[in-house]
């Protein structure tokens, strides 16, 4: 401990802070076992699905040019497919990201006059102008495809009701956001998607249910695939890239579902027969196999936020004991000052660029400014320690990854450190309560 509590103070940590963080620690350790035993359920099914799909050294190395019979790629392909148990999947670096694979499995398996139904609320910003929500060149919209929403109920619960009367004849896909993302409603756990999908499947078993799976990959042991969903889609800068994929996007599911998709992403009648695969699959497979201990450890580190802040007083969603379903930690600290030491000192502990200090600013498609904090190897990855806010009430920050829970922890430390520095917080306020 003497020489832990050195290098922590050598690198600007306080002894009231580590103390306090220690303390914090000593009543998570059953929560951390039961991560543990998830990531070893995990850790063995990328494994088995690795062996079963007969990875081989020549796998690991890329094509150029049309990418014909890329055995590297294809046996990814089928890996993840075993993984998330469907038929087929596409795994791609030529999908850039999250929303690029969210966009392109709606619009390869939508036609015009068919009708996309949201019956968990609001999606996630940048499907706004996928969809046409917000008026946007090439959206759905402007396709003929309309759209429907039906809000979660006040309580979190899925409003079965308006959900019932929103399937209509036209209804061809149910998109469902498995993670909160940037909204203050719960996330949805895999038995609870499950449910909603049944719902849904009993009303017209010919509707396609896709999940938006960002986040959430590998914190359960089941996958929304797995209870009845015929699309997960999800981007491999986050999750199951495992900090090491350094872009790419896949999307699991049906055999027509990824046809379809394939169709869309490279072309009629080429499908997924080409794509060269250049030097990613080393990264891509490795950075899978890292995956579940990956998340485990981001799923520590908002665990340990969660209780550091919730016990200072500070509203934080989920709260210090709820059980996850995805990685990101929100914490409400009322004021500007408060998001703005926090996202300095998780920027202050980043292992690249931890000299520079981040600052609100006024990012393209945010109503407010917006401060964000991430010193990544992967630019703009957010499976690596990263958070931001926007310097509007109620002044919550989002918090996620870290690619070991030990600079997860480090960083919140030093998220402490500062809001203690600014006073925002007062730490002997709070040693009582120990
Ligand atoms: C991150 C995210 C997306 C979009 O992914 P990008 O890679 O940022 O484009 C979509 N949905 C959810 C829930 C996300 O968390």
């Amino acid at each position: 401990m003497k020489q832990r509590k050195e290098i922590y103070q050598a690198m600007g940590i306080s002894q009231e802070v580590i103390s306090y963080g220690e303390k914090i620690l000593e009543g998570l350790k059953e929560r951390f076992e039961e991560i543990d035993r998830t990531a070893e359920f995990n850790q063995l099914k990328v494994i088995r699905a690795m062996q079963e799909a007969k990875v081989s050294e020549a796998c690991l190395s890329g094509t150029t040019g049309y990418g014909y019979n890329d055995l590297g790629r294809d046996t990814l392909e089928e890996v993840y497919a075993r993984i998330f148990c469907t038929e087929d999947a596409l795994v791609r670096p030529q999908i850039t990201c999250g929303t690029h694979a969210l966009a392109l499995a709606l619009m390869s398996n939508l036609r015009p006059g068919d009708e996309l139904l949201s019956p968990v609320g609001k999606p996630y910003d940048t499907l706004e102008e996928v969809i046409g929500i917000r008026p946007s060149r090439g959206s759905l919209a402007e396709y003929g495809i309309t759209y429907r929403q039906v809000d979660l109920l006040p309580d979190g619960s899925f409003d079965y009701e308006r959900i019932g009367q929103a399937v209509n004849e036209r209804t061809r896909l149910v998109t469902i956001q498995r993670s909160k993302g940037y909204q203050t409603r719960p996330t949805l756990s895999v038995p609870a998607i499950g449910e909603l999908i049944s719902f849904i499947k009993a009303k017209n078993p010919e509707i396609i249910c896709m999940v938006d799976n960002c986040y959430g990959e590998f914190v359960e042991r089941i996958e929304p695939s797995q209870v009845g969903a015929d699309m997960v889609v999800g981007s491999l800068i986050k999750n199951p890239g495992g900090g090491l994929a350094p872009t790419g996007g896949y999307i699991a599911g049906t055999k027509a579902c990824i046809e379809n998709a394939a169709c869309r992403l490279t072309s009629p009648g080429l499908a997924k027969e080409v794509g060269a695969s250049l030097g990613m699959m080393n990264s891509f497979y490795q950075g899978l196999f890292l995956a579940p201990a990956v998340t485990a450890g981001a799923l520590k580190g908002a665990i340990f936020a969660a209780n550091i802040y919730e016990h200072l007083g500070f509203a934080v969603i989920p709260d210090g004991r709820e059980e996850r379903h995805d990685i990101i930690q929100a914490v409400t600290f009322g004021t500007p000052e408060g998001v703005i030491a926090f996202c300095k000192g998780i920027q202050a502990a980043a292992p690249v660029d931890s000299f520079v200090t981040p600052e609100p600013w006024d990012m393209p498609g945010y109503d407010s400014q917006v401060i964000m904090a991430a010193g990544a190897f992967v630019s703009g990855s957010s499976i690596e320690l990263s958070a931001d806010g926007p310097i509007k009430p109620p002044y919550a920050v989002y918090f996620q990854g870290g690619l070991t829970w030990t600079h997860a922890k480090f960083g919140i430390l030093k998220s402490l450190q500062q809001l203690v520095e600014e006073r925002v917080v007062d730490l002997s306020k709070y040693a009582e309560k120990f």
